[in-house]
């Protein structure tokens, strides 16, 4: 139903989204862009309200008590979760989207007219806002169980290409099957939809657990997809922009991170990274040496230039501000102190540029792999904090290795390495690495912040 006035107020939402998404792409802005956008979508909600229900209007009781239920719980977990499981909450959020997106398009296939033509582009769109809706929902809780430890990482079905191909098949078909029905039979469009659902399952399942942050960023442009589908099916502009925006977003996030591993996104969706695989080994002399927090506070007090690589131990020992502090003691004996920041340190996008920003680093100190890789050579001594897999060498020098090919920051250009963490447990992708037992290399036992915390001590005594 057209109404001027709502439809100019969808499009003050859609600017909203749009100039809170050009703000999210700074730090410095990021704050303002998310309360932009989230008043954008608060006030499309409100709007939607407005908008007369033909014959439906006892609904504003159940869409209220919704709302009501969803923001407590939405306010709640997102107040509650860890920054290290942020990623796993991401994916629940993503999920719900696409199962919102699929039940949209189940109840529009009861609301077609009696006798309505099922080969039209309508049925069409239900059809596709139901199957990629299905495919985020279900891709979305198994990429979730992954990363929370709930599903082991080498579940792997038997022949997953194979079964996902036939399922692909099946879906098309039947959705061609239903297409030609001369009436709609709803026994079929619920195999459909339990199809897609399956189909969402074996999708992501044989993914290895160190791509999930690609599989969500994909799953994230699915969702987006969907909801801008089933804007169509409504014709609702707030839902189509909306979508279009968070499809794009997602698609071009998912290519800068396959970009960032140097992988194809065919060869993450085949599996490999972190759900299997082993090292060839090393020939290097498997002898690790220890640092003192005295002699690595000395080298660090007369060093020209220090690189900090941050990794996911950071952000679990919670360590950015005794970080930061280190770093403005260094300064002030005169120490360059940059940072080094690879694409996937941490465990999703950006982890550490948020980390670091809560800390009031100043963001002019970030560099990116490339930059960093080019000045690690007149580098004296780079802190390795909480990182591993993010440095690991044999990413570069062992074709066996499943991080092989991924670019990492070539630490070991630099005068010095120290690593921080509390053992020689390995990380994310579970493989040995390297640089631990390097020439150049010691490492630093026990908690990143305790350590740094006593390092910036030892400082001041030196
Ligand atoms: P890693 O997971 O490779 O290594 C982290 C290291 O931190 C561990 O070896 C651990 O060793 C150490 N650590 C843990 N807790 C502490 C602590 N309290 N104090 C000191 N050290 C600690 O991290 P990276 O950042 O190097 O690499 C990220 C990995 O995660 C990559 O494989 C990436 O693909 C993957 N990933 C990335 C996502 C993203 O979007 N950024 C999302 C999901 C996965 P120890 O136990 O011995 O202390």
């Amino acid at each position: 139903m057209e109404n001027p006035i709502l439809d100019f107020l969808y499009l003050i939402c859609i600017v909203l989204f749009i100039i809170g998404l050009k703000n999210l792409s700074h730090p410095e802005s990021a704050k303002k862009g998310n309360f932009l956008s989230a008043s954008g979508m608060i006030l499309a909600i409100i709007i939607t309200l407005f908008y007369p229900m033909e014959g439906a209007s006892n609904n504003y009781l159940v869409i209220i008590a919704g709302v009501i239920v969803g923001s407590v719980i939405g306010y709640l977990a997102a107040k509650r979760v860890k920054m290290t499981a942020m990623p796993e909450l991401v994916s629940l959020f993503n999920g719900l989207g696409g199962a919102c997106s699929m039940l949209i398009a189940f109840v529009e296939f009861n609301n077609l007219p009696e006798g309505a033509n099922l080969m039209s582009g309508n049925v069409l769109t239900i059809i596709f806002a139901m199957f990629i809706g299905s495919i985020s929902f279900t891709g979305s809780i198994i990429a979730w169980g992954k990363l929370n430890g709930a599903l082991r990482d080498n579940l792997v079905l038997p022949a997953p290409q194979f079964v996902n191909g036939i399922l692909l098949l099946a879906v098309i078909g039947f959705s061609i099957f239903i297409m030609m029905q001369p009436e709609l039979n709803f026994t079929w469009v619920i195999i459909l939809l339990v199809l897609s659902l399956v189909y969402g399952v074996t999708f992501v399942t044989p993914i290895g657990g160190g791509d999930m942050p690609v599989v969500i960023s994909l799953l994230n442009s699915f969702t987006g997809i969907a909801a801008a589908i089933a804007g169509l099916i409504y014709g609702n502009q707030v839902m189509i922009v909306g979508g279009i925006v968070v499809g794009a977003s997602g698609t071009i996030l998912t290519i800068l991170m396959c970009n960032a591993m140097n992988r194809s996104l065919l060869n993450v969706i085949i599996g490999g990274f972190g759900s299997g695989g082993k090292s060839a080994g090393t020939d290097r002399e498997q002898v690790v040496k220890e640092a003192s927090l005295g002699d690595t506070a000395i080298q660090l007090k007369y060093s020209s230039k220090v690189m900090i690589v941050p990794g996911y131990g950071l952000a679990v020992a919670q360590a950015q501000h005794t970080c930061h502090e280190l770093e403005k003691s260094l300064e002030a004996e005169g120490v360059e102190v940059k940072y080094a920041i690879h694409p996937v340190a941490g465990r999703m996008p950006g982890h550490m540029n948020v980390l670091l920003a809560e800390a009031d680093v100043s963001y002019d100190k970030l560099l990116e792999l490339e930059p960093a890789n080019e000045e690690f050579k007149s580098t004296d001594m780079v802190l390795v904090i909480g990182a591993n897999d993010v440095v690991n060498p044999a990413a570069k020098e062992d074709a066996g290795s499943p991080i092989y090919g991924m670019p990492i920051l070539d630490v070991e250009q630099a005068g010095t390495v120290i690593v921080l963490k509390r053992s020689m447990n390995p990380g994310y992708a579970g493989i040995e690495n390297p640089l631990f037992f390097g020439e150049k290399t010691k490492m630093l036992f026990g908690d990143a912040k305790d350590s740094l915390g006593k390092l910036k001590n030892e400082l001041s005594n030196a």
